[in-house]
């Protein structure tokens, strides 16, 4: 025997019925972002190793130890993407997106890779779906971006909480910081290994351990709020107005500091419950000077990205998954039977139904078992001998009735559908709705 190959640790296959939670999401966003005037883009899996080091942070958990970075065979340093952010405004610079509209609003989604412990909701392979908005600093839009995802989560019958923070700007970040260093030295035995390093690299992220010891003392560090100049506490005031004024509940958390490096002023996590301790299901905020940073024009930012693997999990726990049944069940019994069961099936299915279709040779009974499983309501049996009279039997597996029905190829799918299901030729109630003019829901597939 073959040794096994098995995926990767911590990189998931993704299968049915699973699979079909993630397209409603993914349809469920292109639909609301598109709304918001959001236009996709797709950027590389891999980058420059540079481009991270730069865009995230030299001092984030991300660049210090989460990388998946190799020498490529020419001797550049080469890393799978760990987010989104730096690659867009890589592409963004790149391509002169700026020249081109004054304000440019991005939406992604696809795979991001992170070096991390695997656990629940935790992944070394994850998806994100994010949105960008380059072009605009004004509170209007920061209170867009976020309504326009409150949302999205509502859409999805989600209930998550939004909790908000400041981080200020380059005036007033640097006293704030500092009296969170002076806070933390007086501290110091109290505090973990990590929160040492950080008190010198990034004082900010002291408020970012996850460690319960240290979450405990830095309970009463200085917040952020009595530190902001009046331009960011103005800003940030404005934001929490429009969210009031459109009923969007959120929650002010002045530990919230985000582990990427380059937020300023609005940033925000979406927190759901019943993910456990990965409870963070979407993460954002404004990131002005960072399209500066990666050598472009000085173009101010805000963007957020959304953990699909998280999201799907909220989904799961919301409703089982349901397959929705084909419209139609075409059992054809022999070789000739199945050509024209063929074209049938080709018809119907061009007109927008949902065929599904066996094989002619098996028998009756099997294929009845298989259309029962499926859950069609009604069966399309042609056997040899009606072929030549261009007709079928139309099995209603509700009521458990054969009778026969005229099949004709040259009609159209609609009439030709019309006609199997009320032979009388009276087009019925129970007629479908081609795919689309349906109501979505996460169970179809
Ligand atoms: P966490 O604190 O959970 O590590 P993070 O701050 O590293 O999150 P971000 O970089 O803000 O996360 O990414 C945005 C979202 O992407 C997170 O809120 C989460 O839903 C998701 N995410 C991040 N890392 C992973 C991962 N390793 N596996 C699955 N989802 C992830
Ligand atoms: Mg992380």
């Amino acid at each position: 025997m073959p040794e096994l190959i098995q995926s990767v640790r911590g990189m998931n296959d993704l299968l049915p019925p699973d699979s079909a939670k993630w397209g409603y999401v993914e349809r469920r966003c292109r639909e609301l972002f598109e709304r918001h005037g959001y236009e996709e883009i797709r950027t590389p899996v891999l980058e420059h190793t540079p481009l991270f080091a730069r865009g995230i942070g030299e001092t984030t958990d991300i660049v210090e130890k989460e990388m998946y970075t190799f020498t490529d065979r020419d001797e550049s340093s080469l890393t799978l993407r760990p987010e989104g952010t730096a690659s867009v405004i890589r592409a963004y610079i790149e391509h002169s997106l700026a020249h081109r509209e004054p304000v440019s609003k991005l939406f992604y989604i696809g795979p991001m890779f992170r070096r991390e412990r695997p656990q629940k909701g935790r992944y070394r392979q994850f998806h994100q779906i994010g949105a960008e908005i380059l072009g605009r600093d004004d509170p209007l839009i920061d209170a867009e971006l976020l309504l326009m995802l409150h949302d999205f989560f509502t859409a999805l019958r989600l209930e998550v909480t939004i909790d908000v923070n400041s981080l200020g700007d380059a005036v007033c970040r640097p006293a704030y910081r500092e009296s969170l260093r002076v806070f933390g030295e007086s501290r110091l035995a109290q505090l973990c290994e990590n929160c040492h390093a950080r008190l010198h690299r990034n004082p900010l992220r002291l408020l970012d351990c996850k460690e319960p010891g240290c979450r405990q003392v830095t309970a009463d560090a200085p917040v952020f709020a009595d530190f902001l100049c009046a331009p960011c506490r103005d800003h940030f005031a404005r934001v929490q107005d429009y969210l009031r004024r459109e009923n969007v509940p959120f929650a002010l958390n002045p530990r919230l500091v985000r582990g990427l490096d380059y937020y300023c002023r609005t940033s925000f996590e979406v927190i759901a419950q019943g993910l456990g301790s990965q409870n963070a299901v979407c993460g954002g905020g404004r990131y002005d000077g960072l399209v500066e940073q990666l050598g472009g024009p000085a173009v101010p930012g805000i963007g957020f990205a959304i953990g699909v693997e998280r999201l799907v999990m909220l989904l799961q726990a919301q409703a089982p998954p349901r397959s929705s049944p084909p419209d139609l069940f075409i059992a054809p019994l022999g070789e000739a039977a199945e050509g024209r069961a063929f074209s049938v099936a080709h018809r119907l299915r061009l007109g927008g139904y949902r065929i599904e279709l066996e094989s002619g040779s098996r028998g009756l009974k099997a294929q009845m078992r298989r259309a029962d499983k499926l859950g069609a309501r009604y069966v399309l049996i042609l056997g040899e001998n009606e072929l030549a009279a261009g007709k079928g039997t139309v099995r209603d597996m509700q009521a458990k009735s054969d009778r026969p029905a005229a099949i004709d190829l040259a009609l159209p799918a609609r009439a030709m559908i019309e006609a199997i299901y009320n032979p009388s030729s009276q087009p019925s109630a129970l007629s479908p709705q081609p795919e689309g003019a349906e109501q979505d829901s996460p169970g179809k597939v």
